[in-house]
């Protein structure tokens, strides 16, 4: 990609990066948008099943994007080789989705439509999304639920037998689909019974335990991976005919999460190191209802679905620093602030107005619990009208994991809630067919930046990820594919010896180190930079600030991190570093990406712009794009816009009230 490498003018954080050439998505159709994706399945080329068998397909990842893509791509005849560093596919971090997955099927006659859907998630997005993947998505949502039904997913049903729906935050209808809080496990199950399916006949190949470290780039196409055994420490090399890369999101950046411990931004940021561009990477998601931290050496944190906010009221004491536990505070006494500021949504705000909200009254002294972070999710009036045993069917397994997390009883006390870091909207940047800049590597799923703007609405990731995988890359693959055969890659060209090395030489600087201060010890550190700098809320100085301190932090890290044990078998804490290195990486392009967005959108809060009632005040006329970041190894980060139009949903000043 040539370059234009002039400084950035008009925009912030002049110096730290230089701008591009604009870059454009040009392989949605130019017809209307509800035609377009029928348009592109016709014009997608196709590749004889006879051909299929010869053609070999790598699947990194094995949650609901990769693992329903794996075992699409296994049926229809490819050789298709799958990978995750867990012990067996269904481990994958989706599994701990609870509340549910949208699709328009519009079973209430709520006036719900494909249309409704994309109006909400484009809007709800807060106006930072390409309008044809998000169309595509809501056409796709009614496929996704009749594909998971014929599977044997177990969705909810009412008592004549139809599937049960519920709402999620930013919309007036009631869309979800669920099963119980366990969403994300029985659809994984049903793409991991298909993915088992495929193993069996042979078509699919499996390799668990056992982490991508490198991308293999031979002659501008990506055509294989490095992969570590997690068990042996054995560094091997995987060649194919494509690679699509599903691996999840980045937010583990902020150490404390909601994300599976092992969620990693490695596969991905190997990828924009050997030169995918990196999209977006500051739009990252502050989940509304989570547990609040409890202590410093706390590791990890625990996501109290969105779905909870059908029935629980969110309020503070009306009183600052009132101390008295909540069943003395009478009615008068709450100050129910979703419902008083945002009457026309109440309680299902989206997550990015909900999560601000939390964090203004807790800033105003209102919050309850240890330091004041924390709002109350209460549940008395919800059982006091459906009774215990109704809360108990929809809600059981939150309240009993709520319960002995904390040691009270949410049937019983309202809960302690508190925002924190969810999701990533940013991703590897692709293409309407799901293709990055580098030919032959796709990318699906949360990994990629696609179809969320700078703000998720609930339930709409899994829905994402299943259409990616069932749906979009199977056949956008298939299309690039028809141009294979592609010349065979020995084992010992030069490309594949240099992505083998330097892995090697990687794994070797980590253990020669030989420091003293853990990895979690410098994990936890930028997690906390990122949390303070680049979270809830965002200034100049305070990104300027950590811009200027994490090139240091990773430079103490590679000179001061202690690794235990060898390379040569199972290391946890090797896993860990290798991680932790590429995070240092990608929060301080977080960290430029949200310096250099002038605007506040969705996640995206920047202080010093916000509308008179403190929402985010966006700049259409400045930042209206996408913005992919280009990797130049030790120069400056090189800024390719992609820009965004709008035809069919108007941008305007987000409103729930
Ligand atoms: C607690 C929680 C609850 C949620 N609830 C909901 C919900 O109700 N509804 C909703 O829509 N969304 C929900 N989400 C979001 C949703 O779960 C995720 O966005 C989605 O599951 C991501 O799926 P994925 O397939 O993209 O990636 P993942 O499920 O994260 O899978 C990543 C895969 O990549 C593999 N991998 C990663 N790196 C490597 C590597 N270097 N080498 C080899 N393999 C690698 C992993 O082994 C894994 O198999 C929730 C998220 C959380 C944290």
């Amino acid at each position: 990609m040539s370059e234009l490498q002039q400084e950035p003018t008009a925009t912030q954080g002049e110096g730290r990066y230089v701008l591009g050439d604009p870059i454009a998505d040009n392989r949605a159709p130019d017809s209307p948008i509800g035609d377009r994706w029928d348009d592109r399945k016709f014009s997608a080329r196709l590749v004889n099943p006879a051909n299929r068998r010869k053609m070999s397909v790598i699947v990194v990842g094995t949650g609901l994007a990769g693992g329903a893509a794996a075992a699409t791509l296994g049926e229809a005849g490819y050789h298709v080789k799958s990978f995750c560093y867990q012990d067996t596919p269904r481990r994958a971090h989706s599994i701990a989705a609870q509340g549910g997955i949208n699709a328009a099927k519009n079973y209430r006659n709520d006036g719900d439509s494909v249309h409704r859907l994309f109006y909400d998630t484009v809007k709800g997005g807060d106006f930072r999304s390409r309008e044809s993947n998000v169309h595509r998505l809501a056409e796709n949502s009614l496929s996704i639920i009749d594909q998971c039904v014929a599977q044997g997913v177990p969705f909810a049903r009412e008592y004549s037998g139809l599937l049960d729906t519920r709402s999620f935050g930013g919309t007036q209808v009631s869309r979800t689909f669920y099963a119980r809080g366990q969403t994300g496990q029985q659809l994984l199950l049903g793409a991991y019974q298909a993915l088992e399916r495929q193993i069996a006949a042979g078509t699919v190949e499996m390799h668990p335990r056992t982490e991508m470290l490198d991308l293999i780039v031979v002659d501008g196409r990506a055509r294989g991976i490095v992969a570590r055994s997690v068990l042996t420490g054995e560094i091997e090399t995987y060649l194919a005919d494509v690679v699509v890369l599903c691996t999840g999101g980045y937010g583990n950046v902020y150490y404390l999460s909601t994300n599976a411990k092992g969620s990693n931004v490695t596969a991905a940021w190997r990828a924009h190191r050997r030169g995918a561009l990196f999209a977006n990477p500051c739009y990252t998601q502050i989940h509304p209802t989570c547990i609040p931290v409890s202590g410093e050496y706390q590791s990890k944190l625990t996501l109290m679905s969105e779905s909870l906010r059908n029935d629980g009221r969110v309020w503070v004491p009306k009183e600052r620093g009132d101390e008295r536990p909540p069943h003395e505070i009478p009615d008068d006494e709450r100050d129910y602030y979703l419902e008083r500021q945002y009457p026309a949504f109440g309680n299902l705000v989206p997550r990015d107005i909900a999560s601000r909200a939390a964090k203004n009254m807790c800033d105003a002294e209102h919050g309850v619990g240890p330091g004041g972070l924390g709002v109350y999710l209460d549940f008395k009036d919800a059982i006091g009208r459906l009774g215990r045993h109704a809360v108990e069917a929809k809600y059981g397994n939150l309240f009993e994991m709520y319960q002995r997390i904390t040691g009270d009883d949410p049937y019983e006390v309202p809960m302690r809630i508190y925002p924190a870091i969810h999701y990533t909207m940013g991703g590897l940047w692709v293409d309407y067919d799901l293709r990055s800049t580098i030919p032959g590597l796709f990318v699906g799923g949360e990994a990629n930046f696609s179809d969320h703007g700078a703000n998720r609405l609930g339930a709409s990731a899994l829905m994402q990820g299943l259409s990616d995988g069932y749906f979009i890359l199977p056949t956008t693959v298939a299309d690039y594919l028809a141009d294979a055969p592609f010349a065979e890659v020995p084992e010992d060209h030069p490309a594949v010896r240099e992505a083998v090395e330097s892995t090697h030489a990687r794994i070797d600087k980590l253990l020669s180190a030989n420091g003293n201060r853990t990895v979690d010890s410098f994990h936890r550190e930028l997690g906390q930079l990122v949390w303070d700098q680049c979270g809830m809320a965002r200034s100049k100085e305070g990104l300027e600030k950590a811009l200027d301190r994490i090139p240091s932090l990773r430079e103490e890290f590679w000179r001061d991190v202690k690794i235990v044990g060898t390379g040569d078998g199972f290391n946890q804490s090797l896993e860990k570093a290798n991680r932790v290195a590429d995070f240092m990486e990608l929060a301080e392009l977080m960290c430029l990406d949200a310096l250099h967005r002038e605007e506040s959108c969705g996640g995206h809060f920047r202080v010093e712009h916000q509308t008179e009632d403190g929402e985010a005040q966006r700049d259409d006329e400045d930042f209206s794009y996408v913005a992919a970041w280009e990797w130049t190894d030790g120069g400056k980060p090189v800024l390719h816009k992609e820009d965004l139009e709008f035809s069919y949903v108007h941008p305007s000043q987000r409103s729930y009230k």
